[in-house]
């Protein structure tokens, strides 16, 4: 029986009584922009060449390069409870929103 908990306050999200809110957050570099504005041009030739390139591309990467591509593209899964999935949703990339409200020390 697999027990699920919440990867933000670390409670047991209990399958009866609790709903469990899944979190998938992918990260990953925007490139289309490059990729399309590249091709316009001679493309029948530009594709063999691409091709070629990503060979080589492929044939040179070692395990730290493919470290970094892993890092570059992400896709993070979290489990939460109730109360955490409402704070997740008000502040999903839990910026300090306290610097509107101001503290005096006296
Ligand atoms: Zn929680």
């Amino acid at each position: 029986m697999l027990h699920y908990s919440c990867d933000s306050c670390k409670r047991p999200i209990d399958h009866v009584s609790d709903v469990r809110h899944v979190v998938k957050i992918e990260v990953f570099p925007a490139v289309e922009d490059q990729a399309c504005g590249c091709q316009d041009s001679d493309a029948g030739t530009a594709d063999a060449d691409h091709l070629e390139d990503m060979q080589d591309v492929l044939e040179h990467l070692d395990e730290s390069d493919l470290a970094d591509l892993d890092d570059s593209t992400r896709s993070l899964r979290f489990d939460l409870c109730d109360a955490c999935r409402q704070r997740f949703v008000k502040n999903p990339l839990g910026i300090n929103l306290g610097k509107q409200l101001y503290f005096s020390n006296n």
